[in-house]
Order: structure tokens, then sequence, then C-alpha cells
């Protein structure tokens, strides 16, 4: 062992070697050597803990090719785009949803350019970012006011900490949620200055538990959508009617924790249970918060609509400006929004609706065209079968949608060993294992990512 680490060459040696040489005239001193110092760096430990027994040859070419391997990954981006092979539309670890060509060009115009982002036109005096998406949300959900911020988490922090602090929140226990990245809505109660009253049961709440809570010291009503998780059998919830009923009477604010939040009504497509904002107001509720990323179609962004008079009290708190969304994501809501008035059709325009109301004929002739091409690209094991894909994005966990996965065994991997090769390509795969076979659900995939899904195969394929 020390025969061999002694045998290691100096840094000055190996630089000063034909083939490295030869490298420093297409990359840098810096990046050769850093690539150099962690081939070193490994070899060492590899002779160390006894893995490896010899050296490679360091003057030979092969060696020199090794690096360039090693300085271009470097160069390559961390986060990257990645094909959605899961089946499941709005994935969090995935980046939720994908954006529309009108969110990305909107984007690219504020962020390449200055903007008017706090600027009136009409007056060229100083103008509210917010002005350039209130009126929009207002006409979508029927919402007197509207204020949006970073996201859903901090539009619930925001709307307590502004109307609660050092009063009393009730909630239901039946909708204390967790909702993963360590949001629990007991803590961001706790953190707003809020007191939490929990009334009910985990099961079965009623407008009497939350009427007898109500005292002097309650400012909210609190109601949360339960979002990744659902009780079934021997349930109750009040309506929201008869809460609103009670905070109009009590001079409490009924407050509606919706998460996902959607703008039309998607019961066309099989999606029941999801109720449409403008429903949700109407039935009394004074402010509800939403994600901009879920259902929405649009970027990470908190919606916060409801009362005037309130949206004006968040607007003018001082953690109104430490949670304000930037001007990027405040370009891709706007249009956004703007899909989902004429002349667009949303279900059509905004992908997260799109990948939802495509038929399952759709979905499944996707399938077939994947397997199809992977068949004739010389893959023999390929099959399409019936498969469930989900919303995600903590919406309907228990509602799946039909589709088709197109699964595939290829010779010589194991199903994790496939998984690992097409994650690691270029524009990784992600998609799932079921049993043996590497699944891809075809209804999280485009048109366009199929060309990218052969390319990857026939990479992993050559290797
Ligand atoms: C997703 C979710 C949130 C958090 O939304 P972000 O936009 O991720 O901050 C809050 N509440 C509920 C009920 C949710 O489902």
């Amino acid at each position: 062992m020390y025969n061999l680490l002694r045998q290691l060459p100096q840094m000055q040696t190996l630089l000063e070697a034909a083939h490295i040489g030869v490298l420093l005239q297409t990359y840098s001193r810096p990046e050769v050597t850093r690539a150099l110092r962690s081939t070193l760096q490994a070899l060492r430990g590899g002779v160390r803990s006894g893995h490896i027994t010899s050296l490679p040859d360091f003057e030979s070419k092969t060696f020199a090719t090794s690096l360039v391997g090693s300085i271009e990954a470097r160069r390559q981006p961390n986060m990257r785009s990645v094909i959605n092979a899961t089946g499941i539309i709005i994935h969090t670890n995935l980046g939720r949803a994908r954006l529309a060509p009108e969110a990305i060009a909107a984007m690219q115009a504020v962020g390449a350019n200055y903007s008017n982002i706090e600027l009136d036109l009409n007056t060229g005096k100083r103008g509210s970012r917010y002005a350039h998406v209130e009126d929009l949300i207002c006409d979508l959900t029927g919402a007197d006011a509207a204020l949006v911020v970073n996201n859903c988490a901090a539009a619930v922090l925001l709307s307590l900490m502004a109307t609660a602090q050092g009063k009393k929140v009730i909630a239901s226990r039946g909708e204390l949620i967790e909702i993963g990245g360590a949001f629990r809505l007991p803590d961001v109660i706790e953190q707003s200055g809020a007191i939490l009253k929990e009334v009910g049961s985990t099961n079965k709440t009623r407008a009497s538990d939350y009427e007898r809570a109500i005292d002097s010291e309650t400012a909210v009503l609190l109601k949360s959508h339960t979002s990744n998780f659902r009780i079934v059998g021997f349930t109750s919830a009040p309506k929201r009617e008869d809460l609103a009923l009670l905070a109009r009477n009590s001079n409490t604010i009924l407050m509606e924790d919706l998460g996902s939040g959607v703008l039309i009504d998607l019961s066309a497509y099989g999606l029941r249970d999801e109720p449409v904002v403008s429903e949700i107001l109407k039935s009394g509720v004074d402010l509800v918060m939403f994600s901009g990323d879920k259902l929405l179609g649009g970027p990470q962004s908190g919606i916060i609509a409801g009362r005037a008079d309130l949206i004006g009290t968040l607007k003018s708190h001082p953690l109104c400006r430490a949670v304000r969304i930037d001007k990027l994501s405040l370009a891709a809501l706007e249009a956004t929004l703007r899909l989902y008035r004429e002349p667009h059709n949303p279900v059509q325009s905004v992908p997260v609706l799109r990948a939802i109301a495509q038929t399952v004929g759709e979905v499944r002739a996707r399938a077939d065209w994947l397997a199809d091409a992977l068949i004739a690209s010389g893959l023999e094991d390929v099959t399409v079968a019936k498969s469930a894909a989900y919303v995600g994005g903590g919406s309907l966990p228990q509602q799946d949608l039909e589709s088709y996965a197109v699964s595939v065994s290829a010779p010589s991997y194991t199903a994790d060993a496939l998984v690992a090769a097409l994650r690691s390509h270029e524009i990784p795969i992600i998609g799932l294992i079921r049993g043996d076979r590497f699944v891809m659900d075809a209804r999280t995939l485009n048109d366009e990512d199929l060309p990218i899904v052969m390319h990857a195969f026939r990479g992993v394929r050559a290797r």
C-alpha cells in the first residue's frame, strides 16, 4: 500500500505529461488542476481502503480522456430540466407546475429588460407591484381585493400575523396538517404570534365546537385544506356558510388555507371535491390563500384573496415586504392568469390543466408511440399497460387519473441500474420502478419529450 501511495505522481509532473499538456489548450489550468487533484484524492482514498490495488498509467491518453469527463461534468449546471415520467403532474421534487410558453415569454421580457414593475405608466409616479395582477385575480375569483406574495406558506403566515398576533386562532383538530418541508400548521400559527385553540376531534368537528370556543380574545376562525391526506368514514366538518355566520356574529375573521386552489371547475375531468376559489369566497370566507404553482399552473407564488379591508391591512404590514413576490414570478403569474380569460381556454393553454384534461386516448397514443419506437430501436421487452396518474401537489390525494404507462426491461440492466442510468442522462429521465421493470407514465410526458427519452435509451444501451 505504501508503495502504491509513493508511486502517486506530483501535480507538477502530471501537468507536464504530454497528453495532459494538450488538455490545457482546451481547458484552463485551474480546471485541469482541480480534476487532477480530485482524481489523485480518489486514488489515494481507494488505495488506503484497499479498493485500488494498481494505479492507472498517468502518461496514457486514456488517463487524460478520463479527466475530460470530470472537467465537462463540472461545467454542467446543477439545476437542469428533467423529463417527468412519474405520472405525478404537480411533483414538488420536480418543480411542480410546468409554465406555459406565454409565462416564459413574460419572464424573458421582464428579466432581460427594465420594466414598469413599480411605475404607474399613466401618471409617471411610483406604482404598486401588486396592481399588475390584483384585478385579474378579483375578476377570476370574485374577490373584492387580492395580494400576491412569495408562496402560499408566506401567505398563511402573513395573514395570521397581520390579523391575529397575540390573539386566538380557532382551528379544527382534523385540519391541523403537515404538508412536508416542515410546514406544520400548528407551528406556523405559533410563529405568527397567534395562540392556537384546537376544537373538535380528528374525524368530527361541528360549527358548535367553534362557537363554544369563541371568546373576546378570538380573532380568526381558520379552515385548511387537508391536502395530502383524507379522513374517511365517520366524519363531519362544518359548512363554510355556518362558520361565516359565526364569524360575522362574533366579529372574527374566517380564513381558509386552500393550498392548491383551483380557479375553474375540474369535475368534468373526473376531479371532484376540489372546491373552486370563487365558490369558497361566495360562501362567506373572508380570506383565502392558495399557491400559484399548484393547480393554478403558474410560478411559485402565494395568492391571498378576499375582503378589501383585510387585504389593505396585509399590504401595510411590515412582513409583507419580507415575503414579496419577485418580478419574474409576477410576470409569469400575470401571463398565466390571462390564460384563464378570453381568447384563451385554460384547459388547453395551462400545462397543468392540459395534463389533467387530456383524454386517456391521447395518453395511450403517446404510450403506444413510445413503446413502438423503443421496440424499433432494438429493445425487445417493452409493454404498454393501464396505470394511474395523480395530480399531486397536495391536491386530491386519493383520486387518480386514468393513464397508460410504458414498461421496459433492458438486457443486462436491473430495474435499479436502468433507473440510475436514465437519471444520469444529460436530460435526466425520471420514471418509476414496478417490480423488476422501469415504468414511464405517459400522462406527464409531452410529445416533445419523446425524442429525448429515445435519445436517453440509445445512450444507455450504447454504454
Ligand atoms: C401546499 C400547501 C401550502 C404551502 O404552499 P406553498 O406554495 O408550497 O408555500 C400551504 N397550505 C396547504 C394546505 C397546502 O396544500
